[in-house]
């Protein structure tokens, strides 16, 4: 009866559905063996754990868990986040439902029409994602393998003035590229000195497979004086994605502006969840994040191995140091999209890397997820991924 298509707000125009849910659809079929979501490992969620913490819940804060609560988040749970980062306080942390919301939230405090964002080329989807619908004009950086080129985003920045640059500095999703210390250092040093500010996506904080963290940019930023900084993460890549709980931290004139943003999408984030995480935060967590780095650690290794068993002469890829992801390059001039459809014929997925860069570059890139396989889906899917890619070349 309605043309609904002409009703729709300009904006959606611009919106696609996500590459990445597409491909998920293909990957349910039956006996697909597949590397494409960036799913945590499912044997690993604390399940036990959460149903004491429930019990615990339920019976101590019953009412209070089950009823509606603060926008801004649960305060012991404000609390903890805030104690672990420096010249922090609890009312510099938003409580956010998962930091997808953060990303959303932080577009549209921020991004009006054709206003100018830096990201990484190739940068997390899902901020793509969220930023488009508030009709971001991306500026998009390159990368080598230790991260955004630092010289390259200064060359940006003299030429543009971008409402803030997105970066991802640990085990980058989708390359699993990680900056090392100097570099950091140079980001916040220049995007100070160009007073633009920086959204710093910390997902994957704890997966360091070494054990050891660097300092966040957030930190190093505070080192300098502070406030250029804004800090997300989330418990999506330990505790548990599905209960949706993560942070945000920044200035408070800025995360006093988030807030009432975030009355207006979901009230606030579950209260009950977020008493189910503050509780485990405190007790299971540090044992958790290790089992986590071990795991994946060792997917990463047999994933290490196939890749140069199967496909050392026709592909390029990176040895991640943490995260769930690596990042393959196929010979110039072959489309990782056509190389998907040999793929799932040979019953096995991946996510092409193309969707990652917003100036459509990269279509001979794709990303492997080794976190949610087993050590024998490994092993067999690299094998087709390595048939997939031959007679991709000899047709
Ligand atoms: N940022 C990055 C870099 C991610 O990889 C993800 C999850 N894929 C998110 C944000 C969103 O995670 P969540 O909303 O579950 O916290």
């Amino acid at each position: 009866m309605n043309n609904w298509e002409s009703r729709f707000a300009g904006r959606m125009g611009r919106i696609k559905s996500s590459a990445i849910r597409e491909i998920l659809k293909v990957t349910q079929q039956p006996g697909i063996i597949s590397f494409a979501g960036g799913l945590p490992a499912p044997d690993l969620f604390p399940v036990e754990q959460m149903r004491r913490a429930a019990d615990t819940v339920l019976s101590q804060h019953g009412a209070l868990a089950l009823q509606y609560s603060t926008t801004e988040g649960h305060p012991p749970l404000r609390e903890w986040v805030a104690a672990g980062l420096p010249n922090t306080t609890p009312d510099q942390v938003l409580i956010t439902s998962g930091s997808q919301q953060a990303l959303d939230l932080v577009g549209k405090l921020f991004i009006g029409p054709g206003d100018a964002v830096v990201v990484e080329s190739p940068t997390y989807l899902g901020a793509l994602q969220a930023f488009t619908p508030y009709e971001a004009a991306y500026l998009a950086v390159p990368m080598d393998q230790g991260g955004m080129v630092v010289e390259a985003l200064e060359e940006t920045l003299k030429q543009h003035q971008p409402k803030f640059i997105y970066a991802l500095p640990s085990f980058q999703n989708p390359t699993g590229r990680h900056m090392d210390l100097s570099r950091r250092k140079k980001l916040v040093e220049v995007a100070r000195r160009y007073a633009v500010p920086i959204l710093e996506d910390d997902a994957y904080h704890h997966l360091a497979f070494s054990g050891q963290i660097l300092p966040t940019l957030y930190e190093l930023d505070q080192e300098l004086g502070g406030g250029n900084v804004i800090y997300q993460s989330t418990f999506s890549k330990t505790l548990s994605p599905g209960l949706r709980v993560a942070w945000v931290v920044g200035p408070r004139e800025v995360v006093s502006r988030l807030v009432q943003l975030k009355q207006g999408v979901d009230l606030h984030t579950p209260t009950f969840n977020q008493m189910l995480m503050y509780e485990l935060a405190q007790t299971v967590l540090p044992e958790l994040v290790v089992k986590i780095r071990n795991t994946y650690r060792e997917r990463r290794d047999l994933m290490l191995a196939a890749l140069e068993q199967h496909l050392a002469k026709e592909a390029h890829w990176n040895k991640p140091e943490g995260g769930m992801f690596l990042w393959l390059e196929i010979p110039e001039g072959l489309d990782s999209a056509e190389l998907l459809k040999k793929a799932v014929e040979q019953k096995v997925a991946f996510v092409p890397g193309q969707p990652f860069h917003p100036d459509g570059s990269g279509a001979n890139t794709l990303r492997l997820s080794f976190s949610n396989a087993s050590p024998e889906d490994i092993r067999v899917g690299i094998e087709r991924l390595g048939r997939a890619l031959r007679s991709l070349l000899t047709v």
